[in-house]
């Protein structure tokens, strides 16, 4: 079985869609299971409507689903010429679920992260069908799946986790066989928690999504097909001569992700892993191009790769009366950081201060600082950039002379600065 995951870029307009088709036909000789995206840019536009509905703000609301529902109307005008009836009654049917919860839900339970993951996943809900619907009408037989009946997770909205025992037993028992036979067109991104209640697994999430099912279906690989020819050492727009990966071991892309290399969702690998999956990265125009695979391999690169994360804020840390910052403390702040789901992207500690890097999110950073006031003084700096760079070369520290560098970590293998 191959597993194939085709994102936002990929499913962005009716050519795209084409694309599609044109892709999952050439696989002749094994059974393909397809995680797909929303449309575009479509997930960014539900948020707006979320939050636009969660302030009440009428208009805004009208103008973000007026906004939803031109786009893909445009996509299906052009995609969807003799489907049966039923096709377009089931987009409309979600739609129509659309709205009634915009219209219903006036009663809001407060949990701002629990109505986001009830209507955020629309996205995927819509643009599977309207996928599932066209291929069906060209030729390419397949069954539509609403991958919550699947993947079940708590109850952490925005960052459900799986609960892999349920998840394996029904995916590899009811979904296995039917899959076998047919193919597969379901979600990415979204789950169901045990109230019935639907979950997120985090932007970006249905890269893990086709992970999940990947590992349950024990299939023989997983291909995401993205807008670039693979894996690169750097974004092409920011560095010269930048290079694809031929390939990279399953540990290499885990640090690549967890240092903020844009490649793929930083939780897709661990289950990949587990079961030896290999994972390729490939062009969607340019299908025929092997692109990156990510394996089990032995050796491990020594390109230099360059990470630039922007967004950044620092928080300093100090004890009020200018004590030393000893390990009850240290303790202490990462409870908090924990508590507040702040995830430290660089750390560095002094006789008195304790400095973090974290990605800038007013919110949840705000809380933070509330909480270590009590105990600290805390000071933030915004608007920073981390540049992650392994493997460096001779003069890639050199490049930042003149710029006012907040931290700095460096070995032979990795160099680190906010700047
Ligand atoms: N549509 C979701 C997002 O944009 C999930 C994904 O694309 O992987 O975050
Ligand atoms: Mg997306």
């Amino acid at each position: 079985m191959l597993v194939y995951k085709f994102g936002g870029a990929s499913v962005k307009d009716a050519d795209a869609v084409r694309n599609v088709g044109n892709i999952v036909s050439k696989v002749k000789d094994k059974p393909v299971f397809v995680v797909i995206s929303a449309m575009g840019k479509m997930t960014n536009a539900f948020e707006k409507l979320i939050h636009a509905f969660y302030e009440g703000d009428i208009q805004a609301q009208e103008s973000s689903l007026k906004f939803i529902k031109d786009y893909h109307k445009n996509i299906i005008d052009d995609l969807l010429k003799n489907s049966s009836s039923h096709a377009f009654d089931d987009i409309d049917n979600l739609f129509l679920e659309l709205e009634c919860m915009l219209e219903t839900e006036t009663e809001k339970p407060g949990n701002f992260d629990y109505i986001y993951d009830q209507i955020v996943g629309f996205g995927e809900l819509i643009s599977t069908r309207i996928v599932s619907a066209f291929l069906n009408e060209n030729g390419i037989s397949n069954r539509w799946m609403d991958c919550r009946n699947f993947v079940s997770t708590d109850n952490n909205y925005r960052d459900a986790k799986v609960d892999w025992k349920a998840t394996e037993e029904i995916i590899y028992k009811k979904l296995l066989p039917i899959a076998k036979k047919q193919i597969i067109i379901t979600q990415g991104f979204i789950g169901r928690a045990s109230d019935l209640s639907t979950t997120t697994l985090g932007r970006d999430g249905s890269d893990y999504s086709a992970a999940i099912f990947a590992y349950c279906l024990k299939a023989d690989s997983v291909t995401i097909w993205k807008d670039v020819p693979g894996v690169m050492n750097g974004d092409p727009k920011k560095i010269e001569d930048a290079v694809l990966f031929n390939q990279l071991s399953y540990n290499e892309t885990i640090e690549l992700a967890y240092y903020g290399a844009n490649v793929i969702h930083p939780k897709t690998i661990q289950p990949l892993r587990n079961r030896e999956i290999p994972l390729y990265v490939k062009s969607f125009y340019e299908d025929e191009l092997p692109g990156t695979v990510i394996h089990h391999a032995e050796t491990t690169n020594d390109i230099p790769v360059y990470i630039y994360k922007e967004n950044q804020a620092m928080i300093s840390v100090s004890t009020k009366d200018f004590s030393f910052i000893v390990e009850n403390h240290i303790s202490h702040i990462f409870e908090l950081l924990s508590k507040h789901h702040v995830k430290v992207n660089l750390m560095q500690n002094s006789a008195i201060n304790f400095k973090l890097c974290v990605d800038d999110n007013a919110s949840k950073n705000n809380a933070l600082i509330e909480s270590l006031s009590d105990i600290f003084e805390t000071e933030i700096s915004h608007e920073l950039q981390l540049v992650s760079i392994r493997n460096p070369k001779d003069n890639d520290f050199e490049k930042y002379a003149g710029k006012e560098i907040k931290m700095e970590q460096r070995n032979q293998k990795m160099i680190q600065i906010l700047i």
